[in-house]
């Protein structure tokens, strides 16, 4: 997504706004994540020029549906943040190419880095959909926010069998 700065350079505005919605590439960005539906991101925000540099600065809002992490149940999570940093004027060749800086290319500014690594800093390590969601049981997989199973009381450690049969045993003798 690039921005056309010429405006702002040539000082015809002191000021770009900025409006616009964006969609975050679901397969690649949120790898780590569980994703059902990522709705188009709110940003909205300005460009300005302040002490020789260009500032932008950015609110985002939205809503992602991701699946609850332990019982994957959908939970629709409210996403927000905000934005603030220098356009540097140019790279140089000591800086890394996956530093994730706005640089001024041109007259023009891509600001699709930055506006997903603001996304991906703003979610939770792991989306529950709530605090003490049970999960799923992983020998039945029934959900157990909604319904008990019994598999966890007919499991015996098997140690722990061997060591009841070995008392018994011993009672015979
Ligand atoms: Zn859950
Ligand atoms: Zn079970």
């Amino acid at each position: 997504m690039k921005i056309n700065l010429e405006q702002l350079i040539s000082c015809r505005e002191s000021c770009i706004d900025l409006d616009f919605y964006y969609t975050l590439d679901k397969d690649e960005i949120f790898e780590s994540y569980d994703i059902v539906n990522a709705k188009p991101l709110h940003f909205l925000g300005k460009i300005y020029k302040k002490n020789e540099e260009y500032i932008v600065e950015l609110n985002f809002s939205g809503n992602i549906t991701f699946r609850c992490n332990r019982c994957l149940e959908e939970v629709d999570k409210e996403i927000n943040g905000h934005i603030v940093t220098k356009i540097k004027l140019g790279k140089t060749e000591i800086e890394d190419n996956e530093d994730d800086s706005l640089y001024l290319e041109g007259d023009t500014i891509e600001l699709s880095a930055l506006v997903n690594e603001a996304v991906i800093l703003s979610l939770p390590m792991k989306v529950l959909c709530k605090e003490d969601c049970k999960g799923l049981c992983p020998t039945c997989g029934e959900n157990l926010n909604i319904n008990k199973c019994k598999c966890n009381k007919e499991k015996i450690d098997p140690r722990l069998e061997k060591l009841k049969n070995f008392f018994s045993n011993n009672e015979e003798v």
